[in-house]
């Protein structure tokens, strides 16, 4: 369990947690934003946002794809599903978020639809291959780190000739994302949400590299530290953005130099980049629409793209009137000032996508909110 244990290893979190209570300055107040909902999981799961100085708060942000994807791309997929020649495939969280009206992918299915849960792309690939009468559509959802294995997908199918496998291309790109919440209005302008640095997310670093993040550090002077998911990685990244603020530099740093490089994993950023170009703009769930923020597949492979062989259209969003997922992936608000917060809106019975995702916020308060630390002992 090397690699693993060590970086949950209790004697080194509490340290870290005492270096966080001796280098935080009680006369400053800390905000850092983590971009990336597994972020969000890892510091409720373990305990560290009941453990952090009161003086030091993480504001959530909108890293979860299933969380921002719009209900209108999800009304879409439902609508395929009902397609009687379509076999749509999608990741097991995709298939309960809600679309508009409160559909989703598994009530298409209960009401007879070939909804499918595959954990990779290559599974619906293979589902393509064993029903050659068949329309499969795979619903790709995903930052950078899952865009590779889709741009993989796409070129094997083509090798093989395959002619009734297409993508609902829905991959979104991670640095317009945070460029756009540090120029939303909220941030810059009204106050209602400081954000003194970000904790950036190591798997979408391992292929796109720290290299984007330097455009913040240089344009907004926010420190971003790249971090590692385990209890030890989470608490290094925010010591080291304590340090930065403290001494009012902005540098991007690694803290997951096990995974991460400078430039990225070149060979997947030519993948993708072979398969997929920039959309001018994608309508974002809660954050709206926002230039150059997703991918869609190229011409040269205009076969596998689904929104052209279905002749789709540009969908449109109604989002519940009552739900503040909006709110909560900007980091204006926090999943318990949702008035349907574990009311009408459960697990069980999601109103917004934030509380069915295994990576929402409103998900990681429901399950972790008041719960002690799991650091695995030495
Ligand atoms: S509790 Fe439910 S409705 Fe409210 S913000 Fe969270 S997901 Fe949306």
């Amino acid at each position: 369990m090397k690699y693993v244990s060590e970086f949950r290893d209790k004697d080194r979190f509490n340290k870290l947690l005492q270096q966080i209570e001796q280098e935080a300055d009680p006369s400053r107040d800390y905000h850092f934003m983590e971009f990336c909902g597994g972020h969000t999981h890892a510091i409720f799961r373990y305990g560290i946002a009941q453990r952090l100085p009161k003086h030091v708060e993480m504001v959530h942000g909108p890293g979860c794809p299933v969380c921002v994807m719009p209900s209108g791309r999800i009304d879409q997929a439902i609508a395929l599903a009902h397609d009687p020649r379509v076999i749509l495939c999608s990741y097991g969280d995709m298939l309960r978020v809600p679309g508009s009206g409160r559909n989703s992918l598994l009530k298409a299915k209960g009401e007879g639809a070939d909804v499918r849960m595959v954990y990779s792309v290559m599974d619906a690939l293979a589902i393509a291959e064993q029903n050659p009468e068949r329309e499969v559509v795979f619903f790709a959802i995903g930052f950078e780190t899952t865009t590779p294995p889709t741009a993989l997908a796409i070129k094997t199918a083509q090798q093989r000739e395959l002619k009734n496998f297409s993508v609902l291309c829905n991959h979104l790109l991670t640095p317009p994302a945070i460029r756009h919440i540090l120029e939303s209005p909220e941030v810059r302008e009204l106050g209602t949400v400081s954000i003194d640095g970000f904790l950036g997310p190591s798997h979408v670093s391992t292929i796109i590299g720290c290299q984007p993040y330097q455009y913040f550090v240089e344009e907004y002077q926010k420190p971003v530290v790249v971090t590692g998911f385990e209890p030890v990685d989470l608490l290094q990244g925010i010591l080291m953005l304590i340090r930065q603020h403290n001494q009012g530099i902005f540098e991007v740093e690694n803290q997951y130099r096990r995974g991460v490089t400078e430039l990225g994993n070149v060979k997947a950023q030519m993948l993708m980049a072979e398969c997929f170009e920039m959309r001018t703009r994608f309508n974002w769930r809660g954050l709206g629409d926002i230039p150059y923020s997703a991918l869609r597949i190229r011409s040269e492979f205009a076969e596998f793209d689904a929104e052209l062989r279905f002749s789709l259209e540009e969908p449109v969003s109604r989002e519940h009137k009552a739900c503040q997922c909006g709110a909560i992936l900007r980091g204006v608000k926090k999943p318990k000032d949702c008035k349907i917060f574990g009311k009408a809106c459960t697990p069980e019975t999601p109103v917004g996508p934030c509380m069915v995702s295994s990576e929402g916020a409103c998900s990681a308060y429901y399950h972790f909110g008041p719960i002690e630390v799991q650091v695995v002992e030495k």
